[in-house]
């Protein structure tokens, strides 16, 4: 699959429970974006999903997941 933040080949992690996606990209790292916000997430421009991608990733915990959802797009 397409990484939603950088358009690069990057590997399905969605577990089957998830609302949402989890990609885990060369470039991005991994990271979700959680359904509420996926199809608004995937209308917008690749440099706008990276800005968004890189706000999700200041809010998340150190350590933690990045989380796309409507906090941050
Ligand atoms: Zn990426």
């Amino acid at each position: 699959m397409q990484c939603c933040g950088c358009g690069a080949v990057a590997r399905d992690k969605t577990p089957g429970d998830l609302d949402g996606i989890r990609i885990d990209c060369p470039h991005c790292g991994i990271y979700e974006v959680s359904g509420t916000v996926l199809d608004r997430f995937l209308r917008l421009t690749l440099p706008e999903r990276a800005e968004v991608l890189a706000r999700a990733k200041q809010r998340a915990a150190p350590g933690a997941m990045p989380l796309v959802d409507a906090r941050c797009v």
